[in-house]
């Protein structure tokens, strides 16, 4: 398959495949399992760089990481029964070991709930080892029926973090329920990702749930795609799994849970959502190539290697300060063929130097983002490149928020809403009156999927979009991922 540049706005789906191919980011569609890709190095590295970030921030908000067993029994994780008719219709089964029959079916998990409480039953005894925070980075499996997309729907989801917490009574659980709210909005921001806050509705939360809080982002294309959810998982799991502890008041009582994830989908974002027709805009803090020296030959073979040779010095130079950066040394390809390759790649500053810098003991910076540049002695290099890096990063979060609101509308008539979003796309709000039946009314006129509802009292001053009663809040609708 011949892949050739394509329009980042215009084209995404395209796009998006061609970026993963040809920036060497993420294998699709050539593994031979559909569903399944394959992280090449430099993609690798991206990926880990974002987990550092996740990582860091559980760490030191007090949770645990731990690593639990991919297979789950069926009898487990068909106990908590809303749980397993949410994932009935996407569960891998392990049937055989050898030749012989299982005598209990093994699923690949989906999620880890049911595996994690079965543990902490057997672990956690009394009130007063809580509040207990878990959580792991693993592959889940989901048989999905729908077309596979590389990254944002697999039916291996390679960088699946899950963490689950244990507390002594609803309102706890209430309140981890919102610090995990303020973490994600932290990675995110560290990502450079905006995002919209919703409560997802009753008939669209989380198997076994009774609350269900998501990030959604917009992509390029203006289809909508969740990044991240909370859930508030009350005594669901516990009640299904006769986890008990023992309460302050020296009862036994189930206690209260939540759980919470962050996917590939991630990852995906962050390549996506900073892009433009040359291929994607890393933010600073998770490439993992921040500078690219492209040394430009001179007229005679000594020049160019004295060029080399400075180039390689001033790369040095960022790389002891702990900016990583690569000299492309590259003798047969042109530097244009060069900057090519590495706006594919996404690094956010390229070091163009040639005889010119040489003689000057200069070097010439050029953002990728805006192209803006800038020519400064050797000696200032380091404290330049570090000042754009972040104004890079902060940039790219603004553009990204103009962009992602800039998408937001408001419509108080349900044909309104339908042709914003068959044209533009991105969220529509409408005013609604907090009913099942009407959001599902809404879900089904305007051919689109409800998003829930904003966390915070939205005063809204018109009638349901369905039934003309006053509205208590507005619904987002959109076209998703
Ligand atoms: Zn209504």
């Amino acid at each position: 398959m011949q892949i050739t540049r394509e329009k980042w706005s215009k084209n995404f789906s395209e796009w998006f495949d061609w970026v993963l191919r040809e920036g060497e980011f993420y294998d699709y569609g050539r593994y031979p399992v559909k569903g399944m890709g394959v992280w090449m190095p430099y993609g690798f590295k991206l990926r880990q760089n974002i987990i550092s970030i996740i990582r860091n921030l559980l760490d030191s908000t007090g949770h645990e990481e731990v690593l639990f067993p991919l297979l789950i029994p069926e009898d487990l994780l068909s106990r908590e029964s809303t749980h397993i008719k949410g994932f009935e219709e996407e569960v891998f089964w392990v049937t055989k070991g050898g030749s012989e029959d299982l005598d209990v079916k093994l699923a690949l998990r989906p999620t880890s709930e049911v595996a994690i409480t079965t543990m902490e039953n057997l672990w956690l005894k009394s009130y007063k080892q809580l509040p207990k925070k878990y959580y792991q980075i693993v592959s889940v499996f989901r048989y999905e029926t729908k077309a596979t997309r590389p990254m944002i729907r697999l039916r291996e989801i390679t960088t699946f973090k899950e963490a689950h917490t244990v507390h002594e009574t609803y309102d706890d659980a209430q309140r981890q329920v919102e610090e995990a709210i303020e973490i994600y909005k932290k990675i995110f921001n560290n990502l450079a990702i905006p995002y919209v806050l919703s409560e997802r509705p009753e008939w669209d939360r989380f198997a076994g749930a009774l609350h269900t809080y998501a990030f959604d982002t917009i992509m390029p294309d203006g289809k909508v795609m969740q990044i991240g959810t909370v859930h508030h998982l009350g005594q669901n799991f516990s009640r299904a799994l006769d986890f008990k502890i023992q309460k302050k008041d020296g009862s036994l009582d189930y206690p209260h849970q939540t759980s919470y994830g962050i996917s590939d989908r991630a990852i995906a974002s962050v390549i996506a959502i900073h892009g433009d027709d040359h291929g994607p805009i890393l933010p600073p803090s998770v490439a993992p190539i921040k500078v690219v020296v492209v040394p430009i030959p001179a007229k005679n073979e000594e020049g160019t290697q004295q060029v080399m040779k400075y180039s390689i010095e001033i790369c040095e130079m960022l790389n002891k300060n702990n900016i990583t950066c690569v000299t492309d040394q590259d003798t047969e390809k042109t530097p244009g063929e060069k900057f090519y390759i590495w706006e594919i790649k996404g690094v956010p500053i390229r070091l163009e130097i040639g005889p010119r810098e040489l003689a000057s003991s200069t070097v010439f910076i050029k953002r990728r983002d805006n192209l803006k540049s800038y020519t400064v002695k050797k000696e200032e290099v380091v404290n330049k490149v570090k000042e754009v890096l972040n104004e890079i990063q902060e940039d790219l979060r603004k553009r990204a928020w103009e962009s992602l609101k800039s998408r937001i509308e408001y419509a108080n008539d349900i044909e309104k809403a339908k042709n914003i979003l068959e044209n533009n796309s991105g969220i529509v709000e409408v005013p609604w009156c907090g009913s099942k039946e009407c959001g599902l009314k809404i879900e089904e006129l305007t051919n689109a999927r409800v998003l829930g509802y904003p966390i915070e009292d939205r005063k809204v001053n018109d009638k349901c979009v369905i039934c003309k009663m006053n509205a208590k809040t507005v619904l987002r609708v959109a076209k998703t991922y």
